[in-house]
């Protein structure tokens, strides 16, 4: 082994789903999103993985992660772009039989002139500034848009994560007033909504970071583990330092293990003396900066010489590793780089 490893469970992968699935009624379709790579982990497993379990509608952020997905899953299932029909894309759109969200008039008029009848779906901002139409926009469309048989209307929440949030009801009662009474089915929801009640679940919900056993899914279970493994291992006296710009400092003799996983591997810098990684179920204090390609770490207290130690695990999920770097789980997932091998269970 001389590079990390990530052991991906497949079975959580699936077992999450479901999971998510059922906290919906049984008429709504609980979709699955794949974008960024299936969020570091690999989006043609993972989308396999997922349509054996029943998904039938994937969604990502971009035209070619949905070629690669159409290869990996065959004609069947649909696959979504958030980012609509964008120039130069119509031909990929066509040939992979891809459903683009419409974000405006400008992409609603590309489609129509250039795929009559190919299927699209809708987005329509509800208040977050991001993507889709605005209301007046849609307004002065929608009976046009309507009549071509949309494949799905779908808007995103903001603040969803937080269920107290003023925002929520702002964006559902903006969505509803945008759609109610219209003949085409709706989706509101990510993760963070199919948690906030059946009010937001709507026709279809499209769950992302809660399939990888990520926060806000609470009962989700963990997906990746990483595996490190050890390099090289030396003894360090009183008063010598590890690392570049001399960053930490041992204050008593120790022994300090050096493993093949860096920044590069999206081990962010930010954790530089501030996280632990898991020798079986002991901590081991990661010490100095963390560098492009290597971590060192403190096995004093070890008894024997660890051969690998795990970053992610059972001990430190991804959203505990991401507090120590100020950030979130979603940042950690996908920036787990292509330098991993991927090692798949189930
Ligand atoms: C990324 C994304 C999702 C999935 O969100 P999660 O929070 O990961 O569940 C759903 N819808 C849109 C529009 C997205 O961009």
């Amino acid at each position: 082994m001389g590079t990390s490893v990530l052991h991906i469970d497949l079975n959580a992968l699936r077992d999450n789903w479901r999971a998510l699935d059922a906290l919906s009624a049984p008429h709504v379709e609980t979709a699955a999103v794949v974008k960024a790579n299936g969020y570091g982990i690999g989006s043609a497993k993972a989308a396999r993985a997922l349509q054996k379990a029943g998904v039938k509608t994937f969604f990502v952020a971009a035209v070619e992660e949905g070629v690669t997905l159409r290869e990996a899953l065959g004609p069947d299932p649909e696959i979504c772009i958030f980012g609509g029909h964008m120039a130069g894309d119509t031909d990929m759109i066509a040939d992979m039989h891809l459903t683009p969200m419409l974000n405006s008039l400008e992409q609603t008029t590309r489609h129509f002139e250039a795929l009559a009848g190919h299927p699209f779906g809708i987005q329509l901002d509800s208040g977050m500034n991001r993507l889709g139409m605005e209301p007046a926009e849609w307004d002065a469309i929608k009976e046009i848009v309507i009549q071509a048989g949309p494949r799905l209307v779908m808007s995103h929440l903001a603040c969803a994560d937080e269920p107290d949030h003023p925002m929520n009801a702002q964006q559902l009662a903006s969505f509803r007033d945008m759609t109610d009474g219209l003949p085409v089915r709706r989706a509101l929801s990510a993760t963070g909504g199919i948690l906030l009640g059946a009010d937001y679940h709507f026709d279809l919900v499209r769950p992302g970071i809660g399939l990888y056993g990520g926060l806000p899914f609470e009962d989700a279970k963990p997906v990746v583990r990483v595996e490190c493994p050890v390099i090289q291992i030396r003894d360090v006296a009183t008063g010598e330092t590890a690392g570049y710009g001399n960053a930490w400092t041992a204050e008593r003799p120790s022994r300090i293990a050096t493993i093949a996983a860096g920044y590069a591997d999206g081990i962010l810098r930010a954790i530089s003396n501030n996280a632990v990684l898991f020798e079986g179920d002991t901590p081991c204090p990661l010490v100095g900066r963390v560098s492009m390609d290597l971590i060192t770490v403190d096995v004093t207290h070890l008894p024997h010489a660890p051969r690998s130690l795990d970053l992610i695990c059972a001990h430190q999920t991804v959203d505990e590793l991401a507090l120590n770097a100020d950030t979130i789980g979603y940042e950690i997932l996908t920036s787990l780089g292509g330098r991993y091998a991927r090692r798949y269970i189930g």
